[in-house]
């Protein structure tokens, strides 16, 4: 009895994914294939290369770029040390990797600013929950090597049409300047000034918060929090007169295009790395977002790059968010383009003579459908039925006697034996005709 108990145990420990990670199965796919296409087609439009990085990554480049004190790097990596005793870390997000290779292939000699768009899955060691996973992907946008505020609009301006071109419907950008090293210790003090004031009412992680990373206090979703929240200094109010320019100009072009947006002088977004812009995108009447962003200037240097500064600025966008927005919304994947063809085969011969005449079509390019699985003629003309095919071609003992095949026409019923070799000649001029 006792055996019997572990052995089940065991089968479900084994026949799971781990908690957070999920399958996609064959009847989603059509969704994420829509939303690889669509981020392909924007990247082709604004000018953006793929580049592809690795899953892992030494887990210190995360720990400098994403930033110590930060979620992600405090609770959320998933570390391990190889054999070798190297500490490496399931990427958390895209940015810092793609930066680490900016430096290590010279990328800086290419034209710039270089843009560089990537699609991929990311890890955080979250508690999951809806539109929160552990193993989640991301489509990402950057540009590196500019100040100019019209590739913060570009950014901005890919992500948002990324996210039209799927007819997602109700977009809300929020933006803000969270400033830069001159700027941001200023408001900073202040911003921890005003906590330390309140810091009897506020919750155990703010408390933290003031002490470690005061930014992040503007982070805090807990109610507790809500009405300090609301009454604290904002960054805006606080930028120098550079980033109090550059910010101007960005929303200068959201005016230019008649692109609305809403000013959230709250927004910080979870990642050390950022200043000046940031932003972030959610349907409307929803606080999940699809997507965030921002400039990170200073992740060239954060990295140890021998160069100052390296200007850049970019987005991410959550696939399973899109995913699952799209379904709310009703926003179909495109059907699989049904092969027209069946093959049907009835014995061990014809069978064989099928599995031949299916690559015959593989070498016209023609897709086919066969059911090797079934014997009888009557299921697998049911299965052709239900597939849609215009065409089944039919082959039995005598068909491989003869080295034909019989055409039947799934609509009108009839049929015609034609020889093997013109088999794929006699079916495609059949196709062209139902057309
Ligand atoms: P971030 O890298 O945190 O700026 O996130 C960018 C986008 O990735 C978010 O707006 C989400 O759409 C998505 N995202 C981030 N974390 C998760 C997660 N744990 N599960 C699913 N999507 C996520």
């Amino acid at each position: 009895m006792k055996k019997k108990k572990e052995k089940s145990g065991k089968a479900k420990t084994a026949l799971q994914s781990p908690k957070g990670m999920r399958d996609i199965l064959p009847e989603e796919q059509p969704f994420w294939e829509k939303t690889r296409k669509a981020a392909a087609d924007i990247a082709d439009f604004y000018n953006f290369s793929r580049i592809d990085t690795p899953i892992l990554e030494f887990s210190d480049i995360f720990e400098k770029a994403v930033g110590e004190a930060t979620d992600i790097v405090e609770k959320q990596m998933f570390v391990l040390r190889t054999k070798g005793g190297d500490r490496l870390a399931l990427r958390p997000e895209g940015t810092a990797g793609i930066m680490r290779a900016y430096f290590e292939h010279g990328l800086s000699r290419l034209s710039q600013p270089l843009k560089l768009y990537y699609l991929g899955p990311m890890f955080r060691y979250e508690h999951p929950q809806a539109g929160r996973h552990r193993q989640f992907h991301q489509v990402g946008f950057e540009i590196i090597g500019s100040e100019d505020a019209i590739y913060d609009i570009q950014i901005i301006l890919a992500t948002t049409r990324f996210l039209e071109e799927l007819k997602i419907k109700n977009q809300v950008i929020q933006i803000n300047s969270i400033g830069c090293k001159k700027c941001r210790p200023g408001y900073r003090k202040k911003l921890q000034d005003y906590y330390q004031s309140q810091k009897n009412k506020i919750c155990d992680d703010c408390r933290r918060r003031l002490e470690i990373n005061p930014l992040r206090l503007l982070d805090c979703k807990s109610e507790k929090c809500a009405e300090i929240k609301g009454r604290a200094p904002t960054t805006v109010d606080y930028l120098c007169v550079a980033c109090r320019t550059h910010f101007k100009s960005v929303l200068e072009y959201f005016d230019d295009l008649n692109l609305p947006y809403i000013l959230n002088s709250h927004l910080v977004r979870g990642l050390d790395y950022y200043n000046r812009t940031v932003f972030e995108i959610f349907t409307d009447g929803s606080d999940i977002a699809l997507a965030g962003g921002g400039r990170y200037d200073y992740l060239g240097a954060i990295l140890g790059a021998r160069q100052k500064e390296v200007f850049a600025v970019g987005s991410a966008l959550g696939m399973e968010r899109i995913v699952e927005t799209m379904k709310a919304q009703n926003l179909g994947g495109p059907a699989k383009s049904r092969p027209k063809i069946f093959l049907v085969q009835i014995g061990e011969a014809a069978k064989k003579r099928t599995l031949l005449l299916m690559e015959e079509f593989k070498k016209s390019d023609i897709k086919v459908i066969e059911a090797f699985g079934k014997e009888s003629f009557k299921s697998q003309l049911k299965a052709a039925d239900k597939e849609r095919a215009l065409l089944s071609l039919i082959m039995g003992q005598r068909e491989v006697f003869e080295d034909s095949v019989i055409i039947r026409n799934m609509q009108t019923g009839v049929q015609e034996t034609v020889p093997l070799n013109k088999a794929v000649e006699e079916a495609k001029k059949r196709l062209k005709n139902s057309h």
